[in-house]
């Protein structure tokens, strides 16, 4: 039962189809963003796209909690599949993630974790129970469309990178285990995790991460932002 829950995209693009679902809303500009403030049902949310990278998305969240007083933060957007499972358009949500780019190993440190913190934080399992209730209805919805829509649990490796190379794609598949690549759940999740604030990931596949990453992305984008949204609006329904 949250008062206020923010909910933030990487790309501006991440973010259109949501704001079109709710026409209601004032615009805050802060720290070179801009917070939509929506009123929906008793609570309020905020809505901002952060700019692409882990800095950008780790600012956003902590002007969301520290600033507008977040109690719950859902980020949605969309990523490069490692899974082979996972097709374009597919959703996953992920259980726990890690910043696949840090590396201090020589240190005798494990790839990905940092003194202090944890090399994968896990995502809130409320409202990925939450989530996982909108999967099925959702799934249930799209089984009888051609393609249909596949939603998973997995890990999530971010990183300040667009991973476009089979090695580089299998190097995060053998080191983290991971299912799918992206450049701000992770940071997110440091952030939400300092601040004891609830949250999930989840991502619409735009691309595999391979060599026709960048063409993928380009085509997929908006269709699969639409697919977040979609499901970001779901979700709130049951919150
Ligand atoms: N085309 C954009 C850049 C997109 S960067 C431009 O020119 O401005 C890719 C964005 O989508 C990031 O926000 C990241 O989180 C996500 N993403 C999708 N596929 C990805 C991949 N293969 N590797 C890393 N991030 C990916």
């Amino acid at each position: 039962n949250y008062q206020k829950i923010g909910i933030i995209g990487a790309m501006q693009e991440e973010i259109t189809p949501l704001l079109s679902l709710f026409p209601t809303h004032t615009a805050q500009a802060m720290g070179g963003n801009v917070y939509y403030e929506i009123p929906y049902k008793n609570a309020t949310l905020y809505v901002a796209y952060s700019k692409i990278g882990k800095v950008h998305s780790a600012m956003t969240a902590t002007t969301m909690i520290a600033h507008f007083g977040c109690e719950a933060i859902i980020f949605g957007g969309v990523a490069g599949a490692l899974n082979k499972d996972l097709k374009i358009g597919d959703i996953l949500i992920a259980t726990k993630l890690c910043q696949h780019d840090v590396d201090i190993s020589a240190f005798g440190h494990p790839l990905g974790f940092i003194p202090e913190g944890k090399l994968f934080i896990e995502s809130s399992k409320i409202l990925n129970g939450i989530a996982s209730l909108v999967a099925q209805e959702y799934g249930a919805q799209s089984a009888g469309t051609k393609e249909g829509i596949l939603l998973k649990e997995g890990v999530i490796a971010s990183g300040d990178e667009f991973v476009h190379n089979a090695e580089k794609k299998q190097w995060l598949i053998d080191t983290f285990g991971a299912d799918a690549v992206e450049m701000e759940g992770a940071s997110v999740a440091v952030v939400c995790d300092s601040f004891g604030v609830p949250f999930c990931v989840f991502r619409s596949i735009s691309d595999s991460a391979d060599g026709s990453a960048d063409v993928s992305f380009d085509e997929f984008l908006d269709s699969s932002a639409k697919i977040c949204a979609e499901f970001v609006k779901k979700m709130l329904d049951k919150i």
